[in-house]
């Protein structure tokens, strides 16, 4: 990802890109999200002041990214973007904190990852926009305070318990963002379709959409998807029935789950007599990355209540046996 974007510039390179709406005007779903937001971008515009501090949290693929990029296009600034697993040391950042022009914006992604070290250093930036940077090496170092120029940062995370508070409290809003309703997704996935050169029927964007795991990003890529199964298999014109069977191939059911999602559902079935199970021993059963599981998987089976969490670990619901009884796919 390039570390340095400027307004215009499109973003525009390869697909993905050209599916992330360019404005918060063209965002659809998070409405109320998104109004707060046009406040505070109004207020900044007509006071000519630097906008103030943004923390989006909730998990991926719900539109984090698309805000922090939209929000320096709406107010015709420049936009920096660094990621926490970059940014391992207070040096990591000066660069991006003396590039900063005045009212630019620097989206720090995955910010719950950056260091304790850093988070301290990022104190004082966000507030006095002031830094400490060290010059010359060994004992001829020496410390000087600088004064940046007042920037606005944008933090996402997916897990917003992980920040220390005093780095939350710098934040002048705090927004989480849900996930969306089958509507708003069949809405994205009808515009997209458009984008991407290709036809699709409304039952068959509907369906789509509701396999979709309520999640923009899961929608795109599932149409994508479709869309190649159209080029492939058909005139390229995308039916319900056609939507249907790209979905049957990849094994992706009814209520939008793929194979890994039925993974976690069924080791805990298997291997656990469905449950409680700690998040760790569920993982290492199933070969993959606890924060995998906790960031990608967890969240949209937790809310559609086909696993709960409880103090002892997760339990699989009655709902979820119904699920995997009625599926043909494991
Ligand atoms: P996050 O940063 O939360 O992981 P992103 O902002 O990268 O998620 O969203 C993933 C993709 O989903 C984007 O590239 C964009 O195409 C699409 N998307 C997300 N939110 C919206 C939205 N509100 N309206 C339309 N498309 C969206």
């Amino acid at each position: 990802r390039e570390a340095l974007l400027q307004p215009g510039d499109g973003y525009g390179r390869d697909e993905d890109r050209m599916l992330r709406p360019q404005s918060m005007a063209d965002m659809v779903g998070q409405r109320e999200v998104a109004k707060r937001l046009q406040i505070v971008v109004d207020a900044a515009m007509k006071r000519d002041e630097p906008l103030g501090h943004i923390l989006f949290d909730g998990p991926p693929g719900l539109g984090k990214t698309t805000f922090a990029t939209c929000i320096p296009k709406d107010l015709g600034v420049n936009f920096q973007l660094t990621s926490g697993p970059a940014i391992q040391a207070p040096k990591d950042l000066v660069p991006y904190l003396t590039n900063a022009d005045e009212r630019s914006v620097l989206f720090i992604d995955e910010i719950h990852r950056i260091p304790k070290a850093v988070e301290e250093y990022l104190y004082t930036a966000m507030e006095d926009f002031r830094i400490d940077i060290v010059l010359g090496e060994g004992t001829n170092a020496r410390t000087i305070n600088l004064q940046i120029k007042p920037f606005t940062l944008i933090g996402a995370t997916t897990r917003s318990g992980m920040l220390s508070a005093p780095l939350r409290d710098r934040f002048l809003l705090r927004e989480h963002l849900d996930f969306y309703t089958d509507d708003e997704l069949a809405e994205i996935v009808g515009r997209n379709a458009k984008k991407l050169g290709v036809t699709i029927d409304e039952d068959a964007a509907l369906e789509i959409s509701k396999r979709s795991r309520s999640t923009p990003r899961v929608a795109n890529n599932r149409l994508r998807w479709v869309r190649d199964f159209a080029t492939s298999r058909a005139d390229g014109h995308v039916t319900l029935e056609l939507a249907r069977e790209a979905m049957e191939m990849q094994a992706i059911d009814e209520m939008g789950l793929d194979k890994q999602d039925r993974g976690y559902l069924s080791t805990i079935v298997r291997v656990f007599g469905g449950g409680p199970a700690g998040i760790e021993a569920i993982a290492h059963t199933m070969n993959a990355a606890p924060d995998t599981l906790a960031d990608e998987v967890e969240p949209f089976l937790l809310r559609t209540e086909l696993v709960v969490r409880t103090p002892r670990g997760r339990v699989v619901t009655p709902k979820a046996m119904d699920h995997l009884k009625a599926i043909k796919w494991k």
